[in-house]
């Protein structure tokens, strides 16, 4: 944000909204540019109704943070890689910098009040995190808990990312579905983002509006 301004960019803090019609709006008032990019998170589903609503599904994730074994280096950026289990489903990184090593797991599909539930970790989680702990890593399964928080995940079906046109507006882009892996692919998709907007390069088949095939889930343990 500091670059756009030293670059020149105009920044305005504001609540979102969108008219009849889902052009956006700052405060009430009609936003108006060459190009508008849209990226309000998990909240685009409620922002844009009619066009994400049935598109996108939003859930929360306890993410927990285990402390390795002192001395234990097996769960280290230098020898463990980030990593998905898209059979139970669960996903994590290793420790790194001073972070435990990080484990979510994703099956139970909890809804979530965007702006109203509180970020606190339910015990319930907890219990979950450390069952599956026992199934694949023992050897973090009695290590405490170095930290703990809370996502709000907005997904579209097959998961992909979705980044298009409005439908209706061929001067606003949508983005949507983060499916709580956006902050990795951040610069990445921000020159995607970038281009699409201006012109440059055309909508990417798999971030268009769906439905795609999903990607299969297998071996879930019950
Ligand atoms: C606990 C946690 C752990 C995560 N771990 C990882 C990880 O390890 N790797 C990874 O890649 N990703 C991770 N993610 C996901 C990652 O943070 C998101 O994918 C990413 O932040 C999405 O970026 P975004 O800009 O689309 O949305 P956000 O970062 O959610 O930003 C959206 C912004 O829009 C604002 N906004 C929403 N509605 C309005 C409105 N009406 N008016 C004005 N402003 C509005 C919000 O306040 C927010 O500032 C994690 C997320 C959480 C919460």
């Amino acid at each position: 944000m500091k670059r756009f301004v030293d670059l020149g960019g105009r920044l305005q803090r504001g609540k979102i909204n969108v008219d009849a019609n889902e052009r956006p709006c700052i405060d009430g008032a009609l936003l108006t540019a060459d190009v508008i990019v849209m990226a309000c998170g998990a909240w685009m589903k409620h922002l844009f109704r009619r066009t994400l609503f049935s598109l996108l599904e939003t859930e929360r994730q306890d993410v927990l943070l285990i402390a390795p074994p002192p001395g234990d280096v097996r769960y280290d950026d230098t020898h463990f890689p980030a990593w998905i289990d898209h059979g139970y489903p669960a996903y994590g990184i290793p420790a790194s910098g001073g972070f435990g090593f990080k484990a979510v797991i994703t099956w139970h599909h909890l809804p979530m009040d965007l702006d109203r539930d509180d970020r606190v970790v339910h015990e319930t989680a907890i219990a979950r995190t450390r069952r599956y702990l026992a199934h694949r890593f023992p050897g973090l399964v009695d290590q405490p808990i170095a930290g703990v928080a809370v996502g709000q995940i907005s997904s579209s079906k097959d998961t992909h990312f979705i980044i298009d046109r409005h439908p209706d507006h061929a001067d606003v882009v949508l983005v949507a579905a983060d499916s709580g892996h956006l902050y990795k692919h951040g610069p990445v998709i921000g020159d995607h983002i970038a281009s699409l907007a201006v012109g440059a390069t055309p909508v990417e088949r798999r971030f268009a509006y769906g439905p795609h095939d999903p990607i299969a889930l297998v071996n879930r343990p019950q």
